[in-house]
């Protein structure tokens, strides 16, 4: 078996209660990553054990044992309950949203920006396009604050840009996606990066904010 899970007690960070919860303990992957790096299957469906919610105050986290004392304003906020309870959300992305919004509040960005582009995976499993799109446009302003602030969120700078060109794209910024793709190229990427930045123009150039693989960016090249 690819994927195995386990049964954990947690006691919350915030609260204090109890809660048990089905985490994953390991798990592989096969075949290629998609341009924004979603791991492909059996790890890609895994994405619901990737966050918790404490049953008794809704605090949202990877792990519900730690945290920050500055949280419990935040989860008690208007903002957080309606992001939790939103019924046109899916449950799973409202979860990955809660995430966003603590780690936003303490001003850790690269963290916040990736619960936002966790909750449009959700979103797009769950086919709602639109939130989607919501989410990675929220995604590329809080990874794009992130550098700001001098906190990685990718390997290289061409890697956090080659992952923003794609989020930009998917929400259908096509400009923008093209500005930031060009200015990278102009700045001689190291090969890898050059083939996603190659292969995301082509994908602008046709107005396709579908999701695309590295496997199909190299065969793009290589053709
Ligand atoms: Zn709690």
């Amino acid at each position: 078996m690819l994927t195995t899970f386990g049964e954990k007690k947690k006691t919350c960070f915030l609260c204090g209660t109890e809660s048990t919860h089905k985490g994953l303990i390991s798990t592989a992957s096969l075949g290629s990553t998609d341009l924004d790096s979603r791991p492909p299957e059996p790890e890609r469906s895994s994405l619901s054990y990737w966050i918790h919610t404490c049953p008794s105050c809704g605090y949202c986290a990877p792990d519900l044992s730690d945290g920050d004392r500055a949280f419990e304003a935040v989860v008690r906020s208007e903002e957080y309950r309606n992001t939790l309870e939103n019924p046109s959300t899916p449950r799973l992305a409202g979860q990955f949203l809660c995430w966003m919004l603590l780690e936003e509040s303490r001003k850790e960005y690269e963290k916040a920006g990736w619960g936002a582009i966790h909750a449009a995976w959700a979103c797009d499993d769950a086919g709602v396009g639109e939130w989607a799109a919501r989410c990675r446009e929220r995604a590329s302003e809080l990874l794009m604050r992130a550098r700001e602030m001098g906190q990685w969120f990718a390997e290289d700078a061409g890697l956090e840009e080659a992952i923003l060109v794609d989020l930009l794209r998917r929400a259908g910024r096509f400009e923008e996606a093209l500005r930031l793709c060009e200015d990278r190229l102009s700045k001689e990427p190291d090969e890898t990066v050059k083939v996603i930045l190659l292969y995301q123009k082509a994908l602008i150039g046709k107005s396709d904010n579908g999701r695309h693989t590295l496997a199909e960016a190299h065969r793009q090249v290589q053709s």
